[in-house]
């Protein structure tokens, strides 16, 4: 059982209508009356497997295997930075990103709601999971994009995913207020991260990642922001396992973000209210936002934590992106990287002090911007169609 609380005000409403935030403005949360148990716990690893804290009578009603994705023990990585360094592969879920994380709940609690169409605003790897799940639920999405921003691969997604697509003159935060307000008038169901169902399922990667380090909890947790959501999904997840008694400790939450893009850094450093940027740029596209909708919860995540929030460099995460591709075989896109790029400043400013056990998650897939990825390297090489010449230019 599970009611909508406002993270502001207190008030709740009940799980069977369509509600995103609180009638005083406040974001809501998901809540449970019972507690989890690890028993309760059942199935391979992913988002279903914990269905005992989701919000959805029919687990796994709309489902394509996501979540279960890879931690690797980034050494060569962890030795050059000097910090214990793990990525959670998030690339790895079925259309590329941490979104289906979100998607298959979020999607599912519509399809409960009796809802008829979802909609969202995106950077692109939202709109290529909710056209996936939308096609799963054979329910019909539509998803609007700042027009020249959005790398390649997500837009054929949700092209090929049979998603209506309207991209806009105007950036992300435009397209998701417009979203919003449509949504207000129920032209649609929203699945941006201000849907309380789709951080649910998010919270997921807190869980995944502790059973894959046999429950021992790590230090600090790194991720890129760009509405701020999954930094609040993850704290959320750790949150509900020390209520549960199941972990006594939460890591500390660190969120990065790109330097044309941080509003939610500058915040946290001035400790002042947030201020939005209104020309954010950034060439990490994906988390190129100027007016987190998420940041009131990222807040609390941040300082409840001892955390922090901090910027990169468009040329640090770029170079980290090449590193991580290059030193550990982990193909991730540009603002995956801001992770790791924030762990790097974190130990050159002393943050960190290199004994800490750190999870970076990386939220999507090398193959989501190839141009990002051309751009960063050098052309092939070229020879005519002779054993010799080929001997020539490799030599
Ligand atoms: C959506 C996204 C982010 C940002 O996540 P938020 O929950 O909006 O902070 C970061 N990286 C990638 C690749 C994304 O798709
Ligand atoms: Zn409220």
């Amino acid at each position: 059982m599970s009611r909508l609380e406002c993270i502001e005000c207190g008030d709740s409403y009940p799980s069977d209508e369509a509600r995103y935030t609180c009638s005083c403005g406040g974001l809501l949360e998901v809540i449970y009356e019972s507690i989890p148990s690890r028993s309760d716990f059942s199935g391979p690893l992913g988002v279903w497997r914990y269905s005992s804290v989701l919000p959805i009578d029919t687990a796994g009603s709309v489902t394509l295997d996501e979540g279960g994705t890879p931690l690797y023990d980034a050494d060569k990585l962890s030795r050059e930075i000097g910090v214990d360094v793990h990525v959670k592969h998030e690339g790895m879920n079925p259309t590329g990103s941490f979104k289906d994380r979100g998607m298959t709940v979020g999607v599912s609690k519509a399809i409960e709601l009796g809802i008829d169409r979802v909609a969202c605003a995106s950077t692109g790897n939202t709109s290529a999971a909710l056209a996936a799940y939308g096609a799963a639920a054979d329910i019909p999405a539509v998803v609007l994009l700042p027009q020249d921003k959005v790398a390649l691969g997500k837009v054929a997604q949700a092209l090929m995913h049979g998603a209506t697509l309207v991209e806009l003159d105007g950036n992300f935060d435009e397209c998701l207020s417009i979203v919003r307000e449509l949504a207000e008038d129920g032209f649609f169901y929203v699945l941006n991260s201000v849907n309380p169902y789709r951080l649910e399922g998010q919270k997921t990667i807190a869980f995944e990642v502790l059973e894959q380090l046999n429950w021992e909890v790590p230090d600090v947790t790194v991720l890129p922001v760009g509405n701020a959501g999954n930094i609040s999904a993850i704290y959320k997840g750790y949150r509900e396992l020390r209520r549960a008694g199941i972990i006594d400790e939460i890591p500390r939450m660190v969120g990065v973000q790109a330097e044309g893009a941080s509003p939610l850094a500058s915040a946290v450093k001035k400790g002042g209210p947030l201020e939005p940027f209104d020309d954010p740029e950034t060439k990490a596209t994906a988390i190129r936002i100027g007016d987190p909708v998420n940041a009131p919860k990222a807040r609390i995540a941040i300082e409840e934590t001892d955390g922090e929030a901090l910027y990169v460099s468009d040329d640090d995460l770029l170079e980290t992106q090449l590193q991580l591709a290059r030193l550990e075989g982990i193909g991730v896109e540009p603002a995956s990287a801001t992770s790791v790029a924030g762990v790097k400043r974190l130990k050159e400013e002393g943050w960190l002090d290199g004994d800490e056990k750190v999870v970076c998650v990386a939220t999507g897939h090398l193959l989501k911007d190839p141009d990002a990825a051309l751009a960063a390297t050098d052309d092939p090489l070229q020879a005519d169609a002779s054993t010799e010449a080929v001997r020539e230019v490799l030599k």
